[in-house]
Order: C-alpha cells, then sequence, then structure tokens
C-alpha cells in the first residue's frame, strides 16, 4: 500500500478501528493524524497507536493527502463548511464514511472538482472482520481506487459498487447486518436458557455454534449456502423439524422485507 499522510476529522469507533487496521499492518503512525474537538478520544488513539491527535481540523487537512470525514452524518455540513473556507482540496483525496450523504451533497459543500470516495463499513472493522462498500465517481483514479481499496482492506473485505444507489445495498446486506446476526443470536440465547441452561453456557453455546458455522462457510468457499445447509440437515431428523418451523414462519421472505425496510430507509435519510 502507497504511504501518503492521512488525516481523520472524527475520533469515534470507525476512526478507531481503521487505524488500529492501517498501524498493526504496518502503516508508518507518523503518517496518520487524528482531529476532533475533545481530546479524551483522540488522545486515547494517540496513545494506543502513535499517531499524531490535534483539535485543528483545517491545519490536519491542509497538510493531508487524504482526509477521511469520520464524524456523524448530522454533523458533517458544518464540519465540511468550515474546512472548505480553509483548506484547498486540490489533488487531495476526500474518503467519507459517513452513512447517507451522497458524493452531490460533497460536491455542493466542497466544490465539484473535489475528488472522493464513498465508503459504508460495518462495526466488524473493530475486530479486523469488516465489511466494506466503495464507491467512487467515474473521475477518481485507478491509484486513488486501490489505496481506497487497501486501506479498507486493512479492517476486512471490500465490495466495489458502479452505481452509488448500491451503497444502500451494501447497508442491508452488511452495515445493518452485525445487528441481524446479534438478533438472531439473542433469540437462541434466550431459548436455550429457557431449556435450563445458564446465560454463560446458553452464550457459549450459541457463540460457538455461531462462529463455527461461519467459518465452514469461509472454509469451503465454492460450497453453496444451501449445500451446507443440506450437508447439516438429515431427512427426518432434528435440524429439518426446526428448518421446517423457520420456513413455515417464512423466515426467507421476513429477511427479504427486513432488507429491503433498511434500503428504504437509507433512502430517506439521503
Ligand atoms: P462516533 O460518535 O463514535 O464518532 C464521531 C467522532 O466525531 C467523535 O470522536 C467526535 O468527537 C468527533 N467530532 C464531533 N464533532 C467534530 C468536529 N466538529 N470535528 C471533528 N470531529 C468531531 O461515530 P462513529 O460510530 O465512529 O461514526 C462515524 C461515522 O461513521 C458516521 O458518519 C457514521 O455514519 C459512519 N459509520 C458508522 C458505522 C458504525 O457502525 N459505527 C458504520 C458505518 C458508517
Amino acid at each position: 500500500m502507497q504511504h501518503r499522510k492521512i488525516t481523520f476529522i472524527g475520533a469515534g469507533n470507525m476512526a478507531r478501528a481503521i487505524i488500529a487496521g492501517l498501524v498493526s499492518g504496518g502503516y508508518p503512525a507518523n503518517l496518520i493524524s487524528v482531529c476532533a474537538p475533545s481530546p479524551n478520544n483522540r488522545d486515547a488513539l494517540a496513545a494506543d497507536y502513535g499517531i499524531i491527535s490535534s483539535a485543528d481540523n483545517a491545519a490536519c487537512a491542509q497538510g493531508a493527502d487524504v482526509v477521511v470525514l469520520a464524524v456523524k452524518p448530522q454533523l458533517m455540513a458544518d464540519v465540511c463548511q468550515a474546512l472548505q473556507s480553509q483548506v484547498s482540496f486540490d489533488g487531495k483525496l476526500v474518503l467519507s464514511i459517513a452513512a447517507g450523504v451522497q458524493v452531490e451533497r460533497f460536491y455542493q459543500l466542497l466544490g465539484r472538482s473535489l475528488n472522493i470516495v464513498r465508503i459504508m463499513p460495518n462495526t466488524p472493522s473493530l475486530v479486523g472482520k469488516g465489511m466494506s462498500g466503495l464507491y467512487a465517481p467515474p473521475q477518481v483514479s485507478q491509484q486513488d481506487r486501490d489505496f481506497t481499496g487497501a486501506l479498507m482492506g486493512s479492517v476486512g473485505k471490500v465490495c466495489w459498487v458502479d452505481d452509488e444507489n448500491g451503497i444502500n445495498g451494501v447497508i442491508a446486506a452488511a452495515g445493518s447486518a452485525p445487528a441481524y446476526f446479534f438478533l438472531f443470536m439473542e433469540s437462541m440465547q434466550q431459548a436455550a436458557e429457557q431449556m435450563g441452561f445458564s446465560s454463560q453456557q446458553a452464550r457459549e453455546l450459541v457463540q460457538q455454534a455461531a462462529s463455527g458455522a461461519a467459518a465452514l462457510v469461509e472454509a469451503n468457499p465454492e460450497t453453496s449456502l444451501s449445500t451446507l445447509r443440506e450437508q447439516v440437515t438429515s431427512k427426518g431428523g432434528t435440524t429439518a423439524e426446526a428448518l421446517r418451523v423457520f420456513n413455515e414462519q417464512h423466515l426467507p421472505a421476513t429477511v427479504a422485507q427486513a432488507m429491503q425496510a433498511a434500503v428504504s430507509r437509507a433512502q430517506e435519510m439521503e
């Protein structure tokens, strides 16, 4: 990965995840800075990873090659307006991880010649298992695309979408998805507790089954998910009986409806 000066505007969970991935992958810490108004989070990042901490968004952005906008979406307009009056974005790469803020909005805020890529990460990035959707307008160079792919590749996998609307699909299929699995695991834990297991035992049973299933999926990339399911489903057996109930209760249709609801909500937020 090319080494460029990167500044993070915002020192929250997502900035921490990406910084951790970069530094643990060998990216030089002295090329990374982080800016936020209050010192707590940014100084903790500086202490943990040896990066530079600052309260001055504009000075950091001006001195950087890559500006990662990592503040909450509702703060984005204010943060960009303040930067716009003090920073020249010519020759810089701007990366936004904010949900629901479209490229067109960044052009309005920071100028039409802005070189920007939108990133939709998810929280497993915190443990190096992220899944990020990436969208770049056509004018973004291959070099900048490669840099962005490698940056997010340091905390997981990446999926490029050709159309910005595809980012909403990424939100439904990956961004919001950890919560779907948490809900499923939570329901299983509760049911196991009702069967007499302690809360800790129930959690361990469910957690290990979930991570084991995910590991099997990863270890068998050529095998379809339905084949993996069939491999643990003997005819007339216990698994078949459980799956019959899921199907009778329309689990696949419910999942599709839930994901569509996430897309609709993402569209409303734009
Ligand atoms: P967070 O609340 O943990 O962090 C936001 C950070 O912005 C804080 O450190 C805060 O101090 C800082 N900040 C506030 N005002 C600022 C200003 N004027 N200048 C500079 N910094 C300022 O949020 P997060 O979870 O890290 O999310 C950051 C972005 O990532 C959001 O836009 C969110 O939509 C996006 N995102 C988050 C997730 C997720 O699961 N957490 C997933 C995808 C995208």
